[in-house]
């Protein structure tokens, strides 16, 4: 089974935001004209500042990006959000190790929301309105989603799914690295940002953040993470050589 997964390098990371807008742009997250309440506007990938809180001239600031950490869990499968569902609206794939949302099952009870440790879901509170014009930009592979729902990000599953139907047109079995890219991924200036198969020794999130592949810790000493010690097992790891954004 693929395990996939990113490795997001936090040096590099310059926080342009790339990654936000081409998220939003390929997966229709609709914007609104005052999205400046973050507890109500939706965002699947989101970019947090970290400063190490010294005065100037020793400060130093970091651009963390954060998406859905595809939570395994300490008993493969048991994530969270998927602990919690009643309504099995959110599932996790053991083929691909992604952890879905199945938007017509969900009723919008926000459970996920509550047990997910790092507010990667979002309420949706409106049906989507698009300006006149940009409904034409939207993607036809991702499933528009109405008021009353949870959303959030699917590493871009539907290119997953693309890469494969390619993949058997071609009478291959198995797709390549570079096959199943995730929009943020590709759309990353600076590069900070790599997607592939963590049980892939061949693929460079393996290389980057090398997990042990029984317990998903990694063996690289700059890598680490988000609240790991609350066993989420999750499958998304960041980089730094700086020790203050590891520790924060
Ligand atoms: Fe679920 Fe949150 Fe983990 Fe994503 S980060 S799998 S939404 S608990």
């Amino acid at each position: 089974a693929h395990k996939f997964g990113m490795v997001i390098d936090l040096d590099k990371c310059t926080g342009c935001g790339s990654c936000m807008v081409a998220c939003m742009q390929e997966n229709n997250v609709p914007f609104k004209e005052d999205e400046s309440n973050k507890l109500v506007s939706i965002t699947w990938m989101r970019v947090y500042q970290l400063s190490n809180g010294k005065p100037f001239p020793d400060t130093e600031i970091c651009y963390l990006p954060r998406p859905c950490q595809h939570c395994a869990g300490q008993h493969e499968g048991h994530s969270p959000c998927v602990s919690v569902c009643p309504a099995t609206a959110t599932d996790y794939d053991s083929h691909t190790g992604i952890v879905s949302q199945i938007y017509t099952r969900c009723f919008g009870c926000r459970y996920c929301m509550g047990a997910c440790p790092y507010h990667a879901r979002h309420f949706n509170w409106w049906d989507p309105v698009w300006p006149s014009g940009l409904e034409k930009s939207l993607n036809p592979d991702v499933s528009n989603r109405m008021r009353g729902i949870v959303e959030k990000c699917s590493f871009c599953f539907h290119r997953y799914q693309r890469a494969m139907e390619r993949a058997h047109a071609e009478g291959r079995r198995t797709i390549d690295e570079h096959d199943y890219q995730t929009s943020c991924t590709l759309a990353c200036p600076a590069g900070a940002i790599t997607f592939g198969d963590l049980n892939n020794t061949e693929h460079d999130v393996y290389k980057l953040a090398k997990p042990d592949l029984a317990t998903g810790r990694p063996h690289n000493p700059n890598a680490f993470r988000l609240l790991e010690e609350l066993g989420t097992n999750t499958k998304v790891y960041y980089i730094s050589s700086r020790e203050w954004v590891r520790k924060a």
